[in-house]
């Protein structure tokens, strides 16, 4: 709700991240980035660590992205996830996707699957999201925490498919 509730920005914010330059990643909340697909901080977090692994396609539903997009997008999911616990020694991790508003996607026209880390005995999942905060010092400290964690997971800036992706220019 939060992000529907908040400023609108034009165009799509999941298509127009990660075409910028690396020097605002801290400020758009970029960890990393391949091909394919790309994990940012939630703006609007569940809970600290709260990612989001989203596809560089504008896609609404998984049945879009053609067989490679899927792939590459989950495989980021798996990896991510794995980074994400060793990062923040998270007990468990949730991974879900809201596919259209219906499910309760915030942004509904692309995409994006959502990965939450967990403790033994932290809130359950509803009463955190009744509680959502905006806390711009609290996601920058975040984003500084992870980023080591999850900057080898990226496609490196000078590699070949990275140049690939800023010619296709969507
Ligand atoms: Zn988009």
């Amino acid at each position: 709700m939060a992000y529907i509730r908040g400023p609108k920005e034009p165009g799509c914010i999941f298509c127009n991240y990660p075409q910028e330059e690396p020097s605002r990643w801290r400020e758009r909340l970029l960890l990393c980035q391949r091909e394919d697909a790309y994990v940012m901080l939630n703006k609007y977090p569940f809970a600290a660590g709260h990612l989001m692994v989203v596809p560089r396609k504008h896609a609404s539903d998984l049945g879009e992205l053609s067989p490679s997009e899927h792939a590459a997008l989950w495989e980021l999911v798996r990896a991510a996830a794995s980074a994400l616990k060793v990062a923040v020694n998270a007990e468990g991790v949730n991974v879900g996707v809201n596919m259209g508003a219906a499910a309760g996607a915030g942004i509904a026209e692309h995409l994006h699957v959502h990965i939450v880390p967990r403790w033994r005995g932290d809130l359950n999942f509803m009463p955190v999201i009744a509680d959502v905060k905006v806390m711009p010092d609290h996601l920058d400290g975040t984003w500084q925490r992870l980023e080591p964690y999850f900057r080898p997971l990226g496609d490196a800036p000078e590699a070949p498919s990275v140049r690939r992706r800023s010619a296709r220019a969507r």
